[in-house]
């Protein structure tokens, strides 16, 4: 009987706000009134409708809310000390760029595959491409080191 588990990491929320003033309207009848929002009160025109120089500024604010998620899976075997399978997408932060790309990271150990892929989300060019047996990825590291004849 397999165990596989799901888990959900890395989640974090940031809001991007933009603001724009974009209306100019009467402060006493509220009637829209053509004329920038940085012009001086002393060269305001009278409003056409009351006469009133007292202007009311409209600021619309747009709020983004902005997901980074990763979704992984584990998959245990009694007997063995290690997930068989593993496997993680989501969105990565790039450390040296500060970009946040698509990465899957998929560990098959019943079947020695290592496989790791890494994608621009916005325009789908692939960064990073990684196929290969587990034991060639492992094996490269410092921790397992090569077999030599004691030389
Ligand atoms: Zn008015």
């Amino acid at each position: 009987m397999r165990y596989a588990e799901l888990f959900l990491s890395n989640t974090m929320l940031g809001t991007a706000m933009t603001s724009s003033l974009d209306s100019t309207s009467c402060a006493s009848c509220g009637a829209p009134i053509n004329e920038a929002s940085s012009t001086l009160p002393t060269e305001r025109n009278p409003c056409p409708s009351c006469g009133s120089i007292a202007r009311s500024f409209g600021v619309h604010i747009q709020e983004t809310l902005v997901i980074r998620e990763k979704i992984g899976m584990k998959q245990e075997r009694p007997g063995y000390r290690k997930p068989i399978y593993e496997s993680v997408s989501g969105d990565d932060l790039h450390r040296d760029t500060g970009q946040w790309n698509k990465l899957t990271r998929e560990i098959d150990r019943e079947n020695n595959r290592y496989k790791e892929v890494i994608t621009n989300p916005h325009n789908g060019e692939v960064l990073r491409h990684c196929e290969e047996p587990l034991t060639d990825h492992f094996g490269r590291g410092s921790a397992k080191p090569k077999p030599s004849n004691g030389s």
